[in-house]
Parts: structure tokens; C-alpha cells; sequence
């Protein structure tokens, strides 16, 4: 059977390219579908597209009427919602389950969300008073123009409408790559945004490598910001490409999160916490902890109790009965995690569980599984406490007083977020506000309000995102003063 083409969605049609690569399921390793890569003239034709579109009938909708479409295209997904299941577990195999209770419906909620914000806000204005009369100061926000959106795979639709919504709802028009991991819900919400009646030129898709398709995106010189989820080292690299342009950019970037288990924590509710902020989507979230500091008093009890959850875990196919935990994206993210497997032990780490490729002896063991694993014994400067692994893995340390984990978490060249397990309440805020991170999780994790600030600090981002912190980085304040 000839595989399915990927197509690019350019000025309101959909397009193939000159040249394709291959899509591969994570879980037997065969060729899913072939995806257009888009060429630099194909690029170019989406900036100008996004120009026209921008300088033209999109800057006449008012934010209501942006809103409606934003609503549309949510109702667009509701419709489609058990496409978008299969594309996202196709892509990356990862449980039907979570792309049920997270992926999807908070695609949905994206749309839904950035659409109320946006039609909701309110601007500001200020009066001065004259010795011959009054000025009068306000400001308004200014779509900044046309936006390079560059997601990665790890949780696409999610992370891609995270920044598509916002960006439209402020009036932007977008030229968006997706990870050449996971083209296929990016696909599918171009068909709903293709029937929402959005402009043509507003939305656009280009498909491709990041060395490709994305620096030829990022080079173009009439893109006016940049809006980037993924690794720090390529948010480094754009930031080099677009510096000349002086261009926005909004970053969320890599992490090496820690969680901080006091002695005072309920036990249980840690354990199962860290089991989720370790091991959820097999590591690969942001937000994952792969580093763990428990207090000594209660740490042999603790490794213990994690070491029995983590080897309950399922690992298995997607629509498997009780599956846990999925594969890694890709056969290279595996190998890749594989080789801090590896290195931890070189490291001199204590294996408390996991640490291999699982052996199946099924039709499981063509697909990029891996175990979740647990270490001890490592220093604070080995490079598997210090490098993002972005894998189904944490190193676990124990820590004497609250001074010393606070100086050992900060430590870090990230700042995404950290969890802390307490149960005394002024001990959670006077160490949540001394924490160099962008997102403090007290007693649970990755629980998300989409009106509150996202995003991390030092190498994890650039900005934050999130309710009217999103429509701050999607436009332009300008003051306006007139005397009367
Ligand atoms: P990546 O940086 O390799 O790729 C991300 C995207 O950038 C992809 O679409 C890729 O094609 C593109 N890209 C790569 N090189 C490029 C270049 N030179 N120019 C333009 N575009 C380029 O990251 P990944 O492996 O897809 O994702 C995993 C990383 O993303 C991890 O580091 C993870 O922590 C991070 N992440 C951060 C957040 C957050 O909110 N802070 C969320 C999810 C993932």
C-alpha cells in the first residue's frame, strides 16, 4: 500500500513539496507516512502569504470576532477528537488514555481559553494634569506581525495550539513548523483551521527538518518575532539567527527539574507524585523531574517505595488495557537515552531499577521501549544530574536541611520548574520564593491553570506565556498621549 503524503498548508491551500521524508511509528518501526518537507521558496511563500494576510483583511477583525473564529476552530477539534487521538498516538505512541485526558482536550481548551482572554481584556489609560490642561495616555496592543511558531514532539498538538491560539487571538498571523516527529495532528488542525473560515495566509504549515525548513524559517528576514518550544542549545541557535533583526522571541526551553521531598511531606502522596513527575509521557515532558532530593531521615524508605510503584508500571501499545507508559518518540531519542543509561553507571551510579531496553518476547520489542529507571549514588556535578535526559529516568539524593537542597537545586544551568512535598505550609512558601525556577509545584505536579505564568528561567526560556502573559508576548504596547 503506498504510504500517505504530509502535506505543507500555504496561503489557504494545501500543498506537496519537492521533496518528502519518512514518518515512523515508534512502536514497530514502519514507515507511517511520508511528510512534505518545505523548501525555501516554499517558506518564502508562507511569510508573504502571513504579510499579506496581516497588512490586510486579518488586521480589520476586531478581538471578538477573532474570538469567534478561535472558538470554531475549538469546536473544529471537539468534532474530530478521536482523529486527533489517533494522529498524536501514531506519531508517537505514546497511551490512548493520555491523548484523551490531556493532549487533545487541551488543544481544545487552548482555543477556548486564549479566545475568552483576548475578548475579555481590557486595556489601560492614565491622565495627566497640565498647568494649561490634561493629557490623556493609553495604550493599545498591537498585533506584532508575522510569527515563526517552532514546536517540538514531546506533546505536539498541545504545545503547538499553546502557541498558535494565543498569537492569532492577538491578531498575528503565523507561519508554524511542528517537530519533523509529529506532523500529523499540526495536519489535522490545518483541515479545521482550512474550515473555520480564517482568512487565507493567516495560518500557515511548513513541514520539515530543523536544519532545514526551521533555519530557513528563522533566516527569513520578514518574519517579526519568533515563538519557540524545544532544547536550549536550537533556542540559542535562533536567538543567534534573529539577533541582526533584533526580532521578539518568546522561549520555552529544556530543564533539569528537581523534586524535594521534606521529611514533614505525606509519604504516600510523594511517592506517587514523584512516580507521575518522573515517568509521565516516559519522561518526556519539560516539566519532568530527573533529579530528586529526599530528605535522609526518610530516604532508604523512599527509594524503596518508588522502586515498587516504577516496576508496576505497563509498558505497552497504545490501546493495551492498563498501559502505562508508551515508547520514546523515535529510535534515535532512545538511543540517545540509552547512552546516559549508559554513562550513569560509568558515573558510578547505583541502578535501582531499569537501565536497559525491555525484553518483551512480543510484537513489543520492534517498538522504541525503554525502561523507566531509577538511580542513586551519583554526585551533584555528574553529567546525568546535570544534563536534560528527557527520558523515563531520575537520580535520587538525599539532603540533610533545607539551606543545603535549596543551594543544590539552584545549582543548575536550567530554571523550569521544581516540585516541592511538605506539609508544613510556611516551610512550602519561604522555599518556593527562594527557588531560581519559572513554575513552583507545592505537594503535586504539572497542574496547570492556563491564565497563570509558564515558562523558565536562565537556559529553560526566554518570557513567559500563559493567559494575558500570552497576549503580552504575541504583541506590542504602544502609548498613545493627546493633550485636551
Ligand atoms: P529541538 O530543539 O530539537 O526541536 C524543536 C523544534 O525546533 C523542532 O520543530 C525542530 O525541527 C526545530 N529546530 C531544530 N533546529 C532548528 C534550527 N536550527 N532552526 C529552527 N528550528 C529548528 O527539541 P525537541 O527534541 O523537539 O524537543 C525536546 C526539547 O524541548 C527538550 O529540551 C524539552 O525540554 C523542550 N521542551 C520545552 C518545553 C517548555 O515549555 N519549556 C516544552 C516541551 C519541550
Amino acid at each position: 500500500m503506498e504510504n500517505k503524503t504530509i502535506p505543507l498548508y500555504i496561503d489557504g491551500a494545501f500543498v506537496g513539496s519537492d521533496h518528502q521524508f519518512e514518518n515512523i511509528n515508534p512502536i514497530n518501526g514502519q514507515v507511517l507516512s511520508l511528510i512534505s518537507e518545505a523548501n525555501q521558496q516554499q517558506v518564502a511563500q508562507a511569510v508573504q502569504a502571513a504579510r499579506q494576510a496581516v497588512d490586510g483583511p486579518w488586521s480589520e477583525y476586531s478581538a471578538s470576532e477573532r474570538a469567534q473564529i478561535l472558538r470554531r476552530i475549538a469546536d473544529g477539534i471537539e468534532a474530530r477528537f478521536e482523529d486527533f487521538v489517533a494522529a498524536e498516538v501514531a506519531d508517537t505512541g505514546r497511551p490512548e488514555s493520555l491523548a484523551r485526558q490531556l493532549d487533545v482536550p487541551r488543544a481544545i481548551a487552548n482555543f477556548r481559553t486564549f479566545a475568552d482572554i483576548a475578548s475579555a481584556f481590557v486595556g489601560e489609560s492614565c491622565e495627566t494634569k497640565l498647568s494649561d490642561g490634561f493629557l490623556l495616555n493609553y495604550s493599545v496592543r498591537k498585533a506584532l506581525g508575522v510569527i515563526a511558531v517552532i514546536s517540538p514532539w514531546n506533546l505536539p498538538i498541545l504545545l503547538f495550539s499553546w502557541k498558535v491560539a494565543p498569537a492569532l487571538a492577538a491578531g498575528n498571523a503565523v507561519v508554524c513548523k511542528p517537530s519533523e516527529e509529529t506532523p500529523s495532528s499540526a495536519t489535522l488542525l490545518a483541515e479545521v483551521i482550512d474550515a473555520a473560515g480564517l482568512p487565507k495566509g493567516v495560518f500557515n504549515l511548513l513541514h520539515g527538518r530543523g536544519a532545514t525548513t526551521g533555519a530557513y524559517l528563522t533566516e527569513h528576514p520578514d518574519i517579526d518575532a519568533v515563538s519557540f518550544t524545544g532544547g536550549s542549545k536550537t533556542g540559542s541557535t535562533i536567538m543567534k539567527t534573529v539577533a541582526d533583526g533584533v526580532k521578539e522571541v518568546s522561549f520555552e526551553l529544556g530543564g533539569k527539574n528537581a523534586a524535594v521531598v521534606f521529611e514533614d511531606a505525606d509519604f504516600d502522596a510523594a511517592v506517587d507524585g514523584v512516580l507521575k513527575s518522573s515517568f509521565y509521557n516516559s519522561g518526556q515532558v519539560c516539566m519532568c523531574s530527573e533529579r530528586v532530593y529526599v530528605h535522609r531521615s526518610i530516604f532508604e524508605r523512599f527509594v524503596a517505595a518508588l522502586k515498587l510503584k516504577t516496576e508496576a508500571l505497563r509498558l505497552d501499545v497504545p490501546d493495551a488495557e492498563g498501559v502505562d507508559l508508551g515508547p520514546m518518540v523515535s529510535f534515535a531519542h532512545r538511543e540517545k537515552v540509552l547512552g546516559y543509561f549508559r554513562l550513569a553507571v560509568e558515573e558510578g551510579a547505583t541502578v535501582v531499577t531499569g537501565g536497559q531496553i525491555p525484553h518483551f518476547g512480543d510484537a513489543r520489542d520492534q517498538g522504541a521501549f525503554i525502561q523507566p529507571t531509577i538511580w542513586t549514588g551519583l554526585s551533584d556535578d555528574a553529567r546525568c544530574v546535570t544534563e536534560e535526559i528527557f527520558g523515563p529516568c531520575c537520580h535520587i539524593a538525599p539532603f540533610d536541611d533545607e539551606q543545603e537542597v535549596l543551594r543544590r537545586v539552584n545549582d543548575s544551568d536550567y530554571g523550569l520548574d521544581c516540585s516541592v512535598w511538605t506539609s508544613n505550609i510556611s516551610r512550602a512558601h519561604r522555599f518556593a520564593r527562594k527557588l531560581h525556577v519559572g513554575i513552583v509545584w507545592v505537594n503535586t505536579w504539572y497542574s496547570r491553570d492556563l491564565r497563570t505564568p509558564f515558562g523558565g528561567s536562565k537556559r529553560s526560556g526566554l518570557g513567559r506565556e500563559g493567559g494575558v502573559f500570552s497576549l503580552n508576548a504575541y504583541s506590542e504596547i504602544s502609548n498613545i498621549c493627546v493633550k485636551f
